[in-house]
């Protein structure tokens, strides 16, 4: 959504970049820059850097850069407006949506009540769990193996077994039971009206969304007589299973080469105590489509340690190829005897998981095996049946995929590697679920990132901006000659024109203002554009020569592609005659400009 400039301006203000950027990472002077290690890549020395007087970062690692609103998103994992949101929280501005609005103001008041009621259900139930009341559960979590240094970490509590302890102590503080009903922590007997605690005599995992704020619980019963086995919190105007992940919120600073998705909490708690910290849990079977993209601004990849007898179930490849389509790298880590994730690293520890890690089955891999799992291969007519039915698959795949499988299904089956690739060409492809453009994303999103497009075009549309913003006279020159045809960079061209629009106001631009309006991939690009800080002695002349260079580039993109018509059959003599002719004069213009 866009926000009046006027409020975006208040909110950039009242968050000065440097005290922002200084609550995550140390910052020390150096020339007119902050420099530090950058909180999104990982490093040992220092390349992110921050402009007090612009309100600008860069990171000359990584190439990430723009405002303090750019800065949250890429630090917080947030989306441009939650970034927005977030920061008008630090600062205490309401929303400008809001502040005209008195639903919404209800809307939000009711939500802060809410979050205000789960935060001190957490804490009771931790106080619980610590209390003479919890002995039973601090028992089940010392069978289980679970530290009192996880029961921190994770915020893990005890529900006591009376019908409303939760109830009293939250109507005390001033809650209604409406208002707890509403949160999940209370549940209605419709025919009563009567109103008791959702959890009792269960243990206590609060789900913390990734803004920090409790918005849920799972509670699980202390044996495995007792059914339903967990409780969880059902849809609040807090909380949507379907829009979160367990643990994420854990995952923050430093460099994250890859996210662990497990099933449970306990699964995320048992990692984390032998060393895996990066372990989420999905909540609830099916992985969706919100939570493959909240993955997504986390990591290119995730691996799936699914229990060994939920691996290979139609819904867990339907969850995979969601996350999949999002365009994630999907490996699927396989355990044996079944077991599951916690038991196995608690048995075996962090380096056998490792191993198994870097075993894992890639997602066609692993559809593979989960369709060999169906057959009974020792019987030969059966071994025939899946070797048809892998080979339609295979077929559907890259040609370097069919090579690997082809190979592996050959030395599986006992068949040739020349009939199986047969069988596959005569059962032409069955539809794969292939998304439309995930390489791409990958390929932006892949650790290192490469430094951005730099061709000799795109340098001198980034010097012409950086001229621009120095001198209104540079401005004004580069806009006689037309923004449009100067900037084929979009988020180039936007600044441009916010630019030259604040010198025709006869304004200063509010440069960290005109960056906050551009998209994340945009703001980079300008933030590396305007990132140095020697200010040019003849600016002007500066702008002549950053045209003539873009000029150039166009005239020799133009020639080339005029010797390519050049060379294609179908040009007649006569087209041939005009198009020597105009490269002629193309080349004529080109040493004009030299
Ligand atoms: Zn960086």
């Amino acid at each position: 959504m866009a926000y009046p400039d006027s409020w975006l301006n208040e909110l950039l203000s009242k968050n000065d970049i440097v005290t922002v950027v200084s609550s995550y990472i140390e910052l020390k002077p150096k020339g007119r820059r902050l420099w530090g290690l950058c909180p999104v890549h990982g490093e040992k020395t220092a390349s992110f850097s921050v402009s007090p007087e612009r309100q600008l970062y860069y990171c000359f690692g990584c190439h990430i850069g723009g405002s303090v609103i750019q800065f949250i998103m890429d630090v917080e994992h947030l989306t441009f407006p939650e970034a927005v949101e977030f920061l008008a929280n630090r600062a205490g501005i309401a929303m400008p949506e809001e502040a005209n609005d008195a639903a919404m103001q209800r809307e939000r008041a009711r939500r802060e009540r809410l979050a205000e009621a789960c935060k001190l259900a957490a804490r009771f139930y931790m106080e619980t769990l610590l209390g003479d009341e919890g002995a039973s559960g601090r028992a089940y979590l010392k069978k289980r193996g679970i530290t009192s240094e996880s029961v921190k970490r994770f915020g893990i509590g005890y529900a006591p077994s009376g019908w409303e302890s939760l109830k009293n102590y939250l109507t005390e503080k001033g809650f209604s039971p409406e208002e707890l009903v509403e949160a999940g922590l209370l549940v209605k007997n419709e025919q009563s009206g009567r109103t008791y605690d959702a959890y009792r005599g269960r243990v206590i995992f609060p789900i913390v969304a990734a803004n920090g704020r409790v918005v849920g619980f799972g509670a699980r019963v202390l044996n495995n007589e007792d059914k339903p086995k967990y409780i969880n919190t059902g849809d609040t105007l807090l909380y949507n299973k379907r829009n979160n992940l367990y643990g994420l919120n854990l995952q923050k600073s430093g460099k994250l080469p890859d996210l662990v998705m497990v099933e449970g909490y306990t699964d995320v708690i048992g990692l984390c105590e032998a060393g895996v910290t990066n372990a989420v849990a999905s909540l609830g079977t099916a992985l969706t489509q919100q939570q493959a993209r909240l993955l997504k601004r986390y990591v290119s990849t995730v691996y799936i340690a699914y229990d060994g007898d939920a691996a290979g179930q139609n819904a867990t490849i339907r969850g995979l190829d969601i996350l999949s389509a999002e365009g994630l790298i999907v490996r699927v880590i396989v355990f044996p005897n079944e077991q599951d994730p916690d038991e196995f690293v608690r048995q075996n520890g962090k380096d056998a998981f490792d191993r198994l890690k870097e075993n894992a089955l890639s997602l066609n891999a692993f559809k593979l095996e989960a369709m060999a799992r169906s057959y009974a291969l020792e019987r030969e007519d059966e071994r025939e049946r899946y070797a048809a039915e892998a080979c339609r698959f295979i077929a559907s795949l890259s040609p370097l995929e069919q090579e690997r499988y082809y190979q592996q299904l050959s030395f599986k089956t006992g068949y040739s590697l020349e009939t199986l690739k047969a069988q596959g060409e005569s059962a032409r492809p069955m539809r794969q679920p292939q998304p439309a453009g995930p390489r791409r994303e990958w390929a932006r999103k892949a650790q290192t990132r490469a430094a951005p497009r730099e061709d000799e075009r795109s340098r001198a549309e980034s010097a012409l901006l950086f001229h621009m913003m120095q001198s209104r006279d540079a401005a004004a020159l580069v806009s006689k000659e037309g923004l449009e045809q100067q900037f084929l960079d979009e988020g180039f061209r936007k600044f441009a024109e916010g630019l030259a629009q604040a010198y025709a106001r006869g304004e200063t631009p509010n440069v960290p203002l005109l960056i906050a309006g551009l998209d994340k991939a945009g703001a980079e690009r300008v933030s590396a554009a305007v990132r140095d800080e020697a200010a040019c002695e003849e600016p002007e002349k500066a702008v002549r020569d950053c045209l003539c260079r873009i000029e150039q580039c166009d005239l020799a993109q133009q020639i080339e592609a005029m010797k390519k018509r050049l060379t294609e059959p179908a040009v007649s003599p006569e087209q041939r005659a005009e198009l020597l002719r105009e490269m002629q004069n193309l080349n004529l213009r080109m040493r004009g400009l030299r």
